[in-house]
């Protein structure tokens, strides 16, 4: 059965179909689910992926997937509020803002939840990285200035960021719960 991704994000639609493909379908979805004021991404996610079911009706399951920067340096900004930072500071500023510091170090998370008539489930990934001035043409966001054994996340192929990513994590946890679950 196909599955709903329920995002705008063509850079994550790409990351999850590459990743889940040969175990089902994903199918992009646009549906402006509300975001819940909370400190953790699981919860803005499964309220997202819950709300998304029910609204657009119960024939598939659907996932989301809620992420964000967290700057050591920074106490986790921009964190939940990533999307926000990108739109206004805007990713080179957040790199100038960062780079005053000595401390470079900064994590990535993903929550992702799934969603059908049986219930709610999540699965969280990060990766700790370094934030370096923007390179590379590749992945999307913040993924120019993150940098992951010498290459930053724009510079890697969408297999070689999954093997390593946050979302890559998480798709993975996802994956082996799937298939349990089937068995
Ligand atoms: P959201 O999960 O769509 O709310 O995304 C939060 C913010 O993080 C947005 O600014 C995205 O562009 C950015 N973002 C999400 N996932 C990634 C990623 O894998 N790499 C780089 N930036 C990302």
């Amino acid at each position: 059965m196909a599955i709903r991704f329920v995002t705008g994000n063509a850079g994550k639609v790409r990351e999850a179909r590459e990743y889940l493909s040969g175990i089902e379908p994903v199918e992009q979805v646009e549906y402006d689910y509300t975001e819940v004021q909370s400190d953790s991404l699981s919860e803005i996610a499964a309220h997202g992926a819950r709300e998304a079911f029910e609204e657009l009706g119960h024939n598939e399951p659907v996932l989301v997937d809620d992420a964000g920067l967290f700057v050591d340096a920074l106490e986790g900004f921009p964190g939940p509020y990533s999307a926000y930072v990108e739109d206004t500071v805007g990713v080179e500023r957040l790199w100038r803002l960062a780079e005053t510091d000595e401390n470079r170090r900064a994590h990535f998370r993903t929550a992702l939840a799934y969603a059908d008539e049986d219930g709610t489930e999540t699965f969280e990934g990060s990766v700790a990285g370094t934030l370096v001035a923007p390179r590379g043409e590749g992945g999307f966001g913040y993924d120019p200035i993150f940098e992951y054994n010498g290459q930053t996340m724009a510079e890697m192929s969408t297999e070689e960021k999954n093997a390593i990513s946050h979302r890559g994590r998480a798709l993975e946890r996802f994956a082996e719960w799937y298939a349990e679950r089937g068995e």
